[in-house]
């Protein structure tokens, strides 16, 4: 299917790329396995990184899979006050293949808007312009270039398999 393999090297250009934003930027940042705050919220993905997490579920035991489709009902999924995926102990039920933009939550990155923005647990007392002095600029991540390449891959892969080019995260849970 056109789009799936694009995606893969997408992100594997964005995890090589974790190591450039943790050399110039891990000095201001929190984050670590179980600070969740960028999982309290429900959230939506394109269709190619929807197709992406079916196949990755498609592997886990039954059990476990049955486990998280229950979870689209619970109150705080409902409610969009948690993603569907976040465990109990803060951790990612799908982490190897969750979206992109979860991909760069944390760290400081340039928003389309040309602004910078980061997590606010992390570059504590920092605004903008303090931010933007302390950490070199090749270790932000411009979101813009980043959205305009998966919205490309995602076109390719929409063109052949149809249907919504953006989706709820519970959508890849859909039986
Ligand atoms: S897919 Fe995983 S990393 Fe992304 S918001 Fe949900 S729990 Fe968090």
């Amino acid at each position: 299917m056109p789009g799936r393999a694009e995606l893969s090297a997408l992100h594997a250009k964005v995890a090589a790329f974790e190591g450039v934003v943790e050399a110039g930027q891990s000095t201001f940042l929190q984050c670590r396995r179980g600070c969740d705050g960028c999982c309290r919220t429900a959230r939506s993905a394109w269709a190619v990184e929807i197709d992406h997490l079916r196949t990755y579920l498609d592997t886990l035991p039954p059990d476990r899979l049955a486990a998280l489709r229950a979870r689209r009902g619970t109150p705080a999924v409902v409610a969009g006050e948690r993603c569907v995926f976040l465990d109990d102990d803060g951790g990612c039920a799908a982490y190897a293949a969750r979206p992109i933009i979860c991909r760069t939550h944390g760290p400081a990155v340039r928003t389309p808007d040309d602004t910078l923005s980061w997590c606010g647990l992390n570059f504590v007392g920092l605004g903008p312009e303090a931010v933007a002095a302390a950490v070199p600029a090749a270790s932000i991540i411009n979101l813009a270039l980043l959205d305009s390449m998966l919205a490309l891959i995602n076109a390719r892969y929409v063109a052949h398999a149809g249907g919504e080019a953006r989706a709820p995260l519970t959508a890849a849970l859909q039986g």
